[in-house]
């Protein structure tokens, strides 16, 4: 199991060093995210979820569609979110550029954030200190952290297992466990702290089998059942098989009959610009090991 860990997170760390080249002005957002989720494949694994690619004040969950013409300008802050797993054994992890230009304090922040954070983890130590460590990294930079995004265990084929480690200080933590494996994720913002959800749904996942009515939507369902019954999936994954914009219709369709879940676009509250940086880690006696 922790072998499959690793070599998650070993083809993590080549899709991050490669999808690096991407990252300029001019580059289509939908050519990177095919390029991560195809290198994945091709490394050996398989997708944990699809390659979100979430710019400036989105934080997180943009996934773009198979007609989405959007492209990097520079200033962009964008952030690459990318999941690859081996027998359902996750590699989570992300990372923030400007586009054209030299990392930023806001960027600086959350990375920070992040060292701080690994740096105290170990088997025994609270998730709220952790959170504490974060925000206070964050806030020592005059930026906030998010505070109701979090980073999440992870187990065998579960992206968001039961515990989260938070990006604030809170009440009641969780004491971490030897050999329990988490995604750490501290975002940083000149926002509003939090996130709200826009109307916009480009990843879902699969929930349960309940009828509907609509033709198109059973075979979309079934096709979602065969192919992704655990870990999320992109409306653009099932565009081949289901062509054109009726497949907006369907999705939406076996979201209000209960059918999937759907991972709304996630913008601050504010529209500030906003910065992640994320690892996923094994937790040991007495430190942790960076699988990505
Ligand atoms: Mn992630
Ligand atoms: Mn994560």
């Amino acid at each position: 199991m922790y072998e499959d860990y690793r070599k998650a997170g070993e083809i993590t760390k080549i899709v991050k060093k490669e999808v690096e080249e991407f990252l300029k002005e001019g580059t289509k957002v939908l050519e990177i995210a095919e390029f991560v989720e195809n290198r994945i494949k091709s490394l050996g694994g398989e997708l944990a979820f699809p390659c979100n690619i979430s710019i400036n004040e989105i934080a997180a969950h943009y996934s773009p569609p198979i007609y989405d013409e959007t492209v990097l300008q520079n200033g962009d802050y964008v952030k690459i979110d990318m999941g690859a797993h081996v027998n359902g054994y996750i590699a989570d992890t992300a990372f923030t550029v400007k586009i054209g230009e030299e990392k930023d304090d806001l960027i600086r922040a959350s990375e920070e954030a992040l060292e701080n954070a690994i740096s105290m983890i170990k088997a025994g130590v609270n998730t709220s200190d952790i959170g504490a460590k974060i925000e206070e990294t964050i806030k020592s930079y005059g930026f906030k952290p998010i505070e109701n995004l979090n980073g999440h265990r992870l187990a065998q084929n579960e992206l968001h297992a039961d515990i989260t480690i938070p990006n604030i200080a809170t009440d009641e933590g969780y004491i971490l466990k030897d050999g329990e494996v988490f995604a750490v994720e501290p975002f940083s913002t000149d926002g509003a702290g939090r996130v709200v959800d826009e109307d916009r749904v480009f990843i879902f996942s699969y929930v349960m089998d309940r009828p509907v009515r609509l033709g198109l939507a059973r075979k979309v369902l079934s096709e979602i059942r065969r192919n992704y019954p655990d870990l999320p999936f992109a409306e653009r994954w099932l565009s081949k098989k289901f062509p054109g914009r009726k497949l907006d219709f369907a999705l939406k369709t076996l979201m209000r009959n209960g059918n999937i879940y759907n991972y709304n676009v996630l913008r601050d509250e504010k529209r500030g610009f906003v910065a992640q940086k994320e690892h996923t880690v094994i937790v040991k006696k007495d430190g942790c090991e960076i699988t990505t």
